[in-house]
C-alpha cells in the first residue's frame, strides 16, 4: 500500500474545507486536500456571502470578484396578513446594518465562491496544492503517546481510498432538475467504496467533511441539539411574478398557508426558501421520504403563500427540501489537538440566515494561520488551543440565533382580531433587526486567552454575547473583535488606501503604531525614536522571533500611522524602523501612513474612528486573521508589554536575526516566506 506523510491532511472539499487549503497556500504550509465526490461543478447550496466573509476574501485578494459578480442584496421587506389574510408590506430595513462593514451581504452560489478560493490556491502554492478527488477517508488513527510539544511527529495515520470517478458519483433524485435531496437528509452516505488504498500520515488534520462528519464520527464526538418538524424547500429559478418587491429580500408570512424567505440572486434568478405545510412520508420508515419532494410540490406550497399575487418559476436550476435543527459539537477537536472538525461537521442549523457557508469559512480562517504557524515552528502549539474555545461561543451563539429566528419565521403568524394566537411578527421583525450585527460576523467576539489580551468579560446572556471590552487608549476598537477598517493615507505618495487592505491575510502579525502628532509633540517624536531604537536593535523581539534568512516583516510587520498633517512631516525624520533599509539599500516606502485628507478623497478619520487620542497614541497588536488581541501605550513601556505578549505566542528562532547579529543571513539564499521575498511595496503590488 502507498504510504506518504504531510503536515496536514483536509477532508472534505466544501466550504471549510477550501478556506483552510487557502490559508496553506498562502503561508506555504505542506498540506493535502481530498473530497470524495468526483468534482466540484455543482449548483445550489449555500448563497449569502456576510460582510465579514467579503472582508476576509478581500484579505486574500479575490472580495473584489465576489463583489463584481455577486448580487447585492441591500433591502428586506417584511410581509404578512392583513385582516382580510391577505399578505401586506408590513416593514422595510436595510438587509445589513448600517456601518458595520464597507461591505454588505451579498449573494452568490457557493460553486463560483468555492473556485475563487481555488484560483489563489493555485496561485500562492504555484499549483501544487490541488483537491484529491474523488479519495475518500476510511480509517483513522492517532497516536496518543506522541505529546502535543512534539511538533516534528507525524502522530494521525488516515487511510484514503483513490476510487473511480464512476464508482464515487453519487445518486440524484428527480431525473432532470439538480438538486440537493440526495444528501440534504442522510447524508450521501459514507458506505465505503471500491478504490486504491493510501496511508496518509499527518502531523494534523482538519475535518471539514459536512454535517454527516466521518471523522467528527472517528473521534466519537457527539452532536448536542434537537430538530424540529418544520420542513422547508429551497428552489432556484427564474421568477415570472406580479409580486412588487420580489427583488428584495422578502420574509413573508401568510395567514394559514406557511412562510416563504425570498432571496433575490445573481442572473436574474430567485431563490425561495418554502415552508411545505404538507410533505410525504414514508409508510415504512415512518419520515419523510424526500426522493417524492418535486418542484412541483414545492410551487403548490409558494403560490398559496404568495397569494393574491401570483408566481411561477421558470428555468428551475435547483432545488431541495430540508428539516430545521440545530446542533453543536461537544468537541471541536481530539483531545491531543491532532485532529479538529470545521464547519458543519461541529454546527448544523436553517440556512435561511444565510450563515452556513460563512460561519464553515470562519471556523477554517481561525484555525488554519495557528495550524501554520505551528507546523512552520513559529508558535508553540498551545494556541492550538484557543480554536474550540473561541469558535464554539460563535457555534454556540450562531445556534441560538437560528433557533430563535426559526422559530419566529416558521411559527404561524397572530392576526389582529382573528387568531391572537401566533407569533408577534413585530417580534420577528425586531429580532431580525437585531441579529443582523451578529449575522454579518463582524462583530465576533474572542474571549481573553494567549492570543486575546484583555480582562474577562461579562456575559450578556444567550443572544445577547459578552459585553465588549475597549482598551482607554482606544475606545472604539474592542479588543478580541476584528478591527474595521479605515481610509489612511501613504505618507510617501498621498495614496488613500484602506487600512485593512495594507494588512493582508498572509499569515503576519501586525503592530499598528498610531504615533499621535509627532510632528507637533516632541515628547511623541521623542516616544516615536525610542520605539524605533528598541525595534532597530540587535536583539529586538521581532529580529528573535524572525528566521535569519527572511525579510524583517515576515513574521510581524510594524506600520506607523501618524496623526500630523502629511505635509507637515518630512521623510527623513521618520524614525529608522518605519521606513527600513534592506540589504540593497532600497527603503520600504509603504508603512508610513497619515491620517489626513488626500487630494482626491474625503478624510478618513482614522484616530477617530478607532477612539484614539491623537496627542498620546497607542500601540495595536493584530493577529494574522485581523482580530484585535492587544492595545498598550504608545511608548518603549508599551512595546515591553508587547513583547511579553510575543514570547507566549511566538517561538525564539534557532536561527533567527537576533542570532545572526541582528541582520539578515546574506550568505544564504532568502527564503520565501508567505510568498514575500523581497522589499519593493509587496504588499500593495499584490
Ligand atoms: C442540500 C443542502 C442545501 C443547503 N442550502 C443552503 C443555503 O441555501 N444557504 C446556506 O447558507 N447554506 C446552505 N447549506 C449549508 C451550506 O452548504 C453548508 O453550511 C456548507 O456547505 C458547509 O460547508 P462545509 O465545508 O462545512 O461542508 P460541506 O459543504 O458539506 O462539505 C463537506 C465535503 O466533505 C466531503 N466528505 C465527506 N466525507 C468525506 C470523507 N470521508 N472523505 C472525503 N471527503 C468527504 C463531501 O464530499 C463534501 O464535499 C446547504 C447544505 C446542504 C447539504
Amino acid at each position: 500500500m502507498k504510504e506518504s506523510n504531510t503536515d496536514v491532511l483536509i477532508v472534505g472539499a466544501g466550504p471549510a474545507g477550501h478556506m483552510a487549503m487557502t490559508w496553506f497556500a498562502r503561508c506555504g504550509v505542506k498540506a493535502r486536500i481530498i473530497d470524495k465526490r468526483p468534482d466540484s461543478r455543482f449548483i445550489g447550496q449555500a448563497d449569502g456571502l456576510q460582510s465579514r466573509t467579503i472582508e476576509v476574501f478581500q484579505s486574500f485578494g479575490f472580495g473584489d470578484r465576489a463583489q463584481k459578480e455577486a448580487y447585492h442584496m441591500l433591502e428586506m421587506c417584511f410581509w404578512e396578513p392583513d385582516a382580510n389574510g391577505n399578505i401586506v408590506r408590513a416593514n422595510r430595513m436595510p438587509d445589513s446594518t448600517i456601518g458595520i462593514s464597507r461591505f454588505q451581504q451579498s449573494v452568490l452560489h457557493q460553486g463560483r465562491v468555492e473556485s475563487f478560493m481555488r484560483d489563489s490556491v493555485k496561485k500562492w502554492s504555484k499549483d501544487t496544492l490541488k483537491i484529491e478527488r474523488p479519495v475518500q477517508a476510511t480509517s483513522m488513527k492517532v497516536d496518543e503517546s506522541v505529546p502535543e510539544s512534539d511538533t516534528d511527529a507525524y502522530p494521525v495515520t488516515v487511510t484514503v481510498k483513490h476510487m473511480k470517478e464512476d464508482v464515487a458519483a453519487v445518486n440524484q433524485y428527480g431525473a432532470k432538475i439538480a438538486n440537493g435531496l440526495f444528501r440534504a437528509f442522510d447524508g450521501d452516505g459514507n458506505a465505503e467504496k471500491e478504490g486504491e488504498e493510501e496511508t496518509i500520515h499527518a502531523k494534523y488534520v482538519i475535518g471539514c467533511d459536512g454535517a454527516h462528519s466521518w471523522v467528527r464520527r472517528s473521534l466519537g464526538i457527539e452532536m448536542n441539539g434537537e430538530s424540529t418538524d418544520y420542513v422547508w424547500g429551497v428552489m432556484d429559478g427564474v421568477p415570472v411574478t406580479d409580486f412588487p418587491d420580489i427583488r428584495s429580500r422578502c420574509a413573508i408570512h401568510s395567514a394559514e398557508s406557511g412562510s416563504i424567505m425570498v432571496i433575490p440572486r445573481e442572473h436574474g434568478m430567485v431563490r425561495l426558501y418554502i415552508q411545505l405545510a404538507q410533505v410525504p412520508i414514508d409508510p415504512e420508515k415512518s419520515r419523510i421520504d424526500r426522493s417524492k419532494i418535486t418542484p412541483e410540490l414545492i410551487m403548490d406550497n409558494a403560490r398559496k403563500i404568495f397569494s393574491p399575487y401570483k408566481i411561477e418559476m421558470k428555468f428551475v436550476k435547483w432545488y431541495t427540501a430540508y428539516q430545521i435543527g440545530q446542533r453543536v459539537a461537544t468537541k471541536f477537536s481530539d483531545s491531543n489537538h491532532r485532529v479538529f472538525i470545521t464547519g458543519d461537521a461541529c454546527h448544523t442549523h436553517s440556512p435561511k440566515a444565510g450563515q452556513g457557508m460563512n460561519v464553515s469559512m470562519m471556523d477554517s480562517y481561525n484555525l488554519a494561520w495557528k495550524i501554520g504557524h505551528v507546523v512552520r515552528k513559529l508558535a508553540p502549539p498551545e494556541i492550538l488551543n484557543t480554536y474550540e474555545p473561541e469558535r464554539k461561543k460563535v457555534a454556540q451563539e450562531l445556534i441560538y440565533y437560528d433557533y430563535k429566528l426559526s422559530r419566529l419565521f416558521s411559527g404561524r403568524p397572530a392576526v389582529a382580531g382573528k387568531s391572537e394566537n401566533g407569533i408577534d411578527t413585530k417580534e420577528f421583525h425586531d429580532y431580525f433587526e437585531k441579529g443582523n450585527g451578529f449575522a454579518s460576523g463582524t462583530i465576533v467576539d474572542y474571549r481573553p486567552s494567549i492570543l486575546v489580551d484583555k480582562p474577562e468579560v461579562k456575559y450578556l446572556g444567550e443572544g445577547e454575547g459578552d459585553e465588549p471590552y475597549y482598551s482607554p487608549l482606544a475606545t472604539k476598537a474592542p479588543i478580541g473583535r476584528r478591527l474595521d477598517t479605515v481610509q489612511v493615507m501613504t505618507q510617501c505618495d498621498t495614496k488613500p488606501v484602506q487600512l485593512a487592505d495594507v494588512m493582508p491575510s498572509d499569515g503576519r502579525w501586525r503592530i499598528v503604531y498610531f504615533s499621535g502628532d509627532i510632528v507637533n509633540n516632541a515628547q511623541l517624536m521623542k516616544n516615536a525614536e525610542a520605539i524605533s531604537d528598541v525595534l532597530t536593535s540587535p536583539d529586538s523581539f521581532v529580529k528573535k522571533h524572525t528566521p535569519a534568512t527572511c525579510m524583517l516583516d515576515s513574521v510581524i510587520d510594524v506600520l506607523m500611522v501618524h496623526a500630523s498633517g502629511r505635509w507637515e512631516l518630512e521623510w527623513n525624520t521618520i524614525p529608522e524602523a518605519f521606513r527600513p533599509v534592506d540589504h540593497y539599500g532600497r527603503q520600504d516606502y509603504w508603512n508610513v501612513f497619515a491620517d489626513d485628507k488626500p487630494y482626491h478623497f474625503p478624510h478618513g478619520h482614522a484616530y477617530e474612528k478607532f477612539g484614539i487620542d491623537p496627542s498620546k497614541g497607542a500601540l495595536v497588536v493584530l493577529r494574522p486573521d485581523g482580530h484585535l488581541a492587544k492595545v498598550s501605550e504608545a511608548s518603549v513601556d508599551g512595546l515591553k508589554e508587547i513583547e511579553q505578549f510575543f514570547g507566549s505566542v511566538l517561538l525564539e528562532q534557532k536561527s533567527s536575526w537576533k542570532s545572526n547579529g541582528g541582520y539578515l543571513d546574506t550568505g544564504k539564499e532568502l527564503e520565501e516566506w508567505y510568498g514575500i521575498a523581497d522589499y519593493g511595496s509587496p504588499v500593495l503590488a499584490q
